[in-house]
C-alpha cells in the first residue's frame, strides 16, 4: 500500500444506474417535484420495511427529530433526556422548540445510554418537567429498548428513537421487530443523509404506530396548514353561505414548518430502499471480516461490545488504548490517513460542546467521555471489498506499531 492509492473514506453511498433511471423517469414524467404521490409511495415502502403502520417522509434527520418535539408538544420549560453520545442534531432538537436537554452517561464498551443512565439523567432532571427522552441507537446497535420503555412509562416520558444509524436492524432480544416498528414508542427518526443507510441527498422520516401523531406530523411539516372541511375554525373561509366547500380554503390552527421532502428526493429514496437489505447485508458481512482481522490486534484494539440483535451497522466503531501504543488520537488519524485510510470519531460528547457548556455548565459524564477517548470509525460501506478491509486492518496494525 502507498500513500498515492485513493483515500478509503469511512462512509459512500452506492448509487447504480437504476437509481439514476427512477429520478429521471419521475422527472421526464411531468408527476409533481413536491407534494406528489412519488411522496406517498415512498412513505409506503418505509412503513412496510419498517413494520410501522405510518411513515413520514421530512427532509433531514434533523428536522424528523424537530417535528417530533413539535408534534409531542415539548415546550420551553420542559426538558428532554438526551444522550451525549450522539451527533449535534439529537439535542438541538429540544433546543429548537426551547426545552432544556439533560444529558444522559453512555455504557464506555458500547457508546449506547443503557436504562441506568437514564435513571442516573432522571435523577438530575426537575420532577414532571421530563417530557421526552431520545436514545440513540449508535452506530447501528440498538439501546435496550425494553428497559428504557420500561423507566419512561413509570414517569410518563415520550420515547423518541434516533434510529439515524439502525434503519434495516433489529432490536437485541425482539429480533423479530424490525427497527421503527416498536408500537410501545412515540416514534423513530431516520436520516438519508448520504453516509446513512441509503442516500437521498439530504432527507430523512418518522416511523410511527399512532395514525393522530402521523397526521399532526404530516400538518406541521407543510406549514401547520390544514383543510378541515368537516370541522373548520373559521366557517366563513371553508364554505359559502349555501354551504358549498370553498375550494381554495385551508387554515393553520398551530404554527407550522415547511420541512418536506420534494418527489424527486423520494423517487431516489423509493429505489434505494429496495436495496437496502443487500446494503446491510454487504456490512454485516465486512463487520464479521473485520472482527476477524482485529482479533489478533486485542486488547489494545477491539471492536466495540457486541450487544445482540442484528444491527444496522452504520459505524465500525473500535476502541483504541492510545497510550498503550504510545500515540495521541490525531497522530494516529493522520497516519492512517496518510496511507490511504479515513477514519471518523463520532462523536465528541455533546454535553462538552461550547453552546452546551455555555447553558449548563461542564459537568463529567465518565462512561460517555471514556468511549469518546478510545472511539475510531473505520471505513464501512457496502461498495468496499474485502481486500479494502484487510488493508485498512493492515494499516491500523502498521500505525499502531503492533
Ligand atoms: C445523521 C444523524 C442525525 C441528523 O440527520 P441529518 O439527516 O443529517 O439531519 C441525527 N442523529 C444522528 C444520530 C445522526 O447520525
Amino acid at each position: 500500500m502507498t500513500a498515492s492509492q485513493p483515500l478509503l473514506p469511512y462512509a459512500r453511498p452506492i448509487i447504480d444506474e437504476d437509481d439514476i433511471a427512477a429520478v429521471a423517469a419521475l422527472l421526464r414524467s411531468g408527476a409533481p417535484l413536491t407534494d406528489g404521490p412519488a411522496v406517498d409511495a415512498f412513505e409506503e415502502s418505509l412503513a412496510k420495511a419498517t413494520g410501522a403502520a405510518e411513515a413520514i417522509a421530512c427532509s433531514s434527520g434533523t428536522t424528523a427529530l424537530h417535528l417530533m418535539m413539535l408534534a409531542l408538544g415539548v415546550k420551553e420549560g420542559d426538558q428532554v433526556i438526551v444522550p451525549t453520545i450522539t451527533f449535534l442534531a439529537t439535542a438541538n432538537a429540544a433546543r429548537f422548540v426551547g426545552a432544556e436537554v439533560i444529558f444522559a452517561d453512555a455504557d464506555p464498551t458500547t457508546g449506547l445510554m443503557t436504562p441506568e443512565n437514564f435513571e442516573e439523567a432522571l435523577s438530575r432532571a426537575t420532577p414532571g418537567k421530563v417530557k421526552a427522552v431520545i436514545p440513540v441507537h449508535m452506530n447501528g446497535q440498538c439501546c435496550d429498548m425494553r428497559g428504557i420503555v420500561a423507566i419512561a412509562k413509570k414517569h410518563g416520558i415520550a420515547v423518541v428513537e434516533d434510529a439515524c444509524h439502525a434503519l434495516g436492524g433489529t432490536y437485541p432480544g425482539n429480533e423479530s421487530v424490525p427497527v421503527g416498528g416498536l408500537s410501545d414508542v412515540a416514534g423513530a427518526c431516520f436520516s438519508f443523509h448520504p453516509v446513512k443507510a441509503f442516500a437521498t441527498g439530504e432527507g430523512g422520516a418518522i416511523t410511527c404506530a399512532d395514525s393522530k401523531l402521523a397526521e399532526t406530523l404530516r400538518i406541521l411539516r407543510c406549514h401547520g396548514m390544514e383543510k378541515n372541511y368537516d370541522d373548520p375554525l373559521m366557517k366563513e373561509f371553508s364554505h359559502a353561505s349555501d354551504g358549498t366547500p370553498n375550494p381554495w380554503f385551508y387554515e393553520m390552527p398551530e404554527l407550522g414548518w415547511n420541512f418536506r421532502l420534494s418527489d424527486i428526493q423520494c423517487a431516489l429514496g423509493t429505489s434505494q430502499l429496495k436495496k437496502l437489505p443487500g446494503f446491510l447485508a454487504r456490512r454485516t458481512e465486512l463487520m464479521t471480516h473485520y472482527e476477524k482481522a482485529l482479533k489478533p490486534l486485542a486488547p489494545v484494539i477491539q471492536p466495540i461490545r457486541r450487544v445482540g440483535g442484528h444491527p444496522g451497522w452504520h459505524l465500525n466503531a473500535v476502541l483504541v488504548d492510545f497510550p498503550a501504543i504510545g500515540m495521541e488520537r490525531a497522530h494516529f488519524v493522520n497516519r492512517l490517513k496518510a496511507e490511504g485510510v479515513g477514519v471518523g470519531v463520532q462523536y465528541l460528547p455533546v454535553h462538552l460542546q461550547p453552546y452546551y457548556q455555555g447553558l449548563y455548565g461542564r459537568r463529567t459524564l465518565p462512561g460517555a467521555e471514556a468511549y469518546y477517548a478510545k472511539c475510531v470509525s473505520l471505513p464501512l460501506f457496502p461498495g468496499m471489498s474485502d481486500a479494502d478491509v484487510d488493508r485498512v486492518v493492515a494499516a491500523v496494525r502498521k500505525v499502531a506499531g503492533l
